[in-house]
């Protein structure tokens, strides 16, 4: 096992051995095709942009064009890449600047390039390097996971993690190490499956050898304990290696629609604790013991019901419990729920994990049927879970997946993000829904929204039904499919 230093040099030859081909992933012909090409990527992916941009440069070639375009003409040729209104009227905006300021042509300054409407620094920097080969290293998302996976940087901000970059590479080599950092996080350094056993870099890398803990997931990756030269946090083994005979029996659930799975399953009597949101069927609310909320579990509680595995989601809990669990010597399994394809994993290894492993097979599988078959693109649907501030279940969620199994295409951005009044009209959905929980949306909040976008359906829907996964998982598909 290697030192975790960071050894940039040694990281560089890698890399370049690794990504000969690494270079920028937006087409681009020229300056102004790449300012506009980035401009679109923000919320997009490099492949949808790529998709996009060749009609929108046939008809809008350069800034002159784009400078006395119409709104509503560059709305419709870059609608694909989502916040399509505030792009368009950014697209219009720069043309109009690089005409009056610039002659028509990109700026090559630092500081003119900025101040063009909908360039950003990072945008900036990505133009200055791959246009006109000024040394810049843009920090993206990519870029920050793997800079801290692989301990070149503690920092907590892409502009700090940039500094840090800047400090520890020759300035010539940032615009080739920019591209090889992304192409890594992209094949190889992926933020939830990072596939460390297959990683060019695992022995320079303190995150792949489990000499600290992932920085971006919060936990050791499952590669590190064989090489670990700090103890793993007791969270409890993969399912495939327990034995049915060694399956726990005091289980305490901080998630609520395991709590029914469980239940479900005729575990009942094996369940320790829950949490006080955990309320189905409504009889363990008399019967299994409270341990406080999903965010903040009381944890003296937790230790004095002694649970031989204590139940988590990575979405439902912080994983500051799971830290917290581990400090307490208890053994927890984290589930991590972001598509309905993740339902049919988890009820297998929760069945093993168990000692049922009969019960989850049989779900797992008849689940797994209902999924096949070709999914329609529909609607675009906008699924609210909160309000003051608003906030929605992205396409990366396990509502998000849901909805696309049940032939909506969901749109937002990805998570949980907070939406500001301009953001609900810049999504221009065609279907909003309410689920009843977590929020209590109700028939007042359906009619106002209805009177605010006339043109979108808007419908109140079952909460538990659509976010109780694994327990109502079936219920869910049903819903969304049968209500298209
Ligand atoms: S070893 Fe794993 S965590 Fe480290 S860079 Fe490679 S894939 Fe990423």
């Amino acid at each position: 096992m290697r030192s975790s230093k960071p050894q940039p040099r040694e990281l560089q030859a890698r890399l370049r051995t690794a990504y000969p081909d690494a270079r920028c992933a937006l087409d681009h012909r020229d300056p102004f095709q790449l300012v506009v090409a980035t401009i679109l990527s923000a919320q997009c992916t490099d492949a949808r942009v790529n998709l996009t941009t060749p009609a929108l440069f046939a008809r809008f070639p350069d800034a002159a064009s784009l400078a006395e375009a119409r709104q509503e003409d560059v709305e419709a040729l870059i609608k694909s890449t989502g916040f399509f209104r505030n792009k368009a009227k950014n697209l219009i905006g720069l043309g109009q600047a690089l005409m009056a300021r610039h002659g028509g042509q990109v700026p090559s300054a630092p500081a003119a390039l900025g101040a063009l409407p909908g360039v950003g620094q990072k945008t900036a920097n990505v133009v200055l390097a791959n246009a006109f080969g000024v040394p810049a290293l843009a920090v993206d998302t990519h870029i920050f996971r793997v800079a801290r996976r692989l301990g070149l940087s503690k920092a907590t901000t892409p502009e700090k993690v940039e500094a840090d970059l800047c400090r520890l590479f020759p300035r010539e080599d940032w615009i080739e190490l920019h591209h090889q950092l992304i192409f890594h996080g992209r094949r190889i350094c992926d933020a939830r499956r990072p596939d460390c056993a297959a990683c060019p870099l695992l022995d320079l890398c303190p995150t792949g050898l489990g000499q600290m803990k992932d920085p971006h997931l919060g936990v050791r990756l499952a590669l590190a304990s064989p090489q670990a030269s700090v103890p793993r946090p007791r969270a409890a083994a993969p399912a495939t290696q327990v034995p049915t005979d060694d399956a726990p029996q005091r289980i305490v659930s901080l998630v609520p629609s395991v709590t029914e799975l469980l239940v479900q399953w005729g575990l009942a009597a094996r369940l320790a604790g829950r949490t006080r949101y955990c309320i189905e069927p409504k009889w363990i609310r008399n019967t299994v013991p409270a341990v406080g909320g999903t965010k903040n579990p009381d944890l003296d509680r937790i230790r004095d019901l002694a649970p031989d595995l204590v139940i988590l989601e990575r979405d439902e809990n912080p994983k500051e419990v799971a830290d917290a669990l581990t400090a307490l010597g208890l053994p927890w399994l984290a589930l991590e729920i972001r598509t309905v394809k993740d339902c049919v994993a988890a009820l297998r290894e929760l069945g093993i994990r168990l000692g049922v492993p009969e019960a989850g097979e049989a779900r797992a599988t008849a689940l797994e049927a209902s999924l096949k078959g070709r999914r329609r693109k529909g609607p675009r649907a906008l699924v609210l879970i909160w309000k003051e501030p608003w906030m929605s279940a992205g396409p990366d969620t396990y509502l998000g997946d849901l909805l696309r199994q049940g032939g909506f295409t969901p749109i937002g951005p990805d998570r949980y993000p907070v939406l500001s009044e301009t953001d609900l009209e810049v999504l221009a959905p065609e279907v909003i829904l309410l689920p009843t929980e977590p929020y209590r949306f109700n028939r007042r909040h359906q009619a106002e929204l209805q009177r605010r976008f006339p043109h979108a359906a808007v419908h109140l829907m079952d909460g538990q039904a659509l976010t109780w996964y694994l327990s109502r998982t079936e219920a869910g598909l049903d819903l969304v499919r049968g209500f298209r």
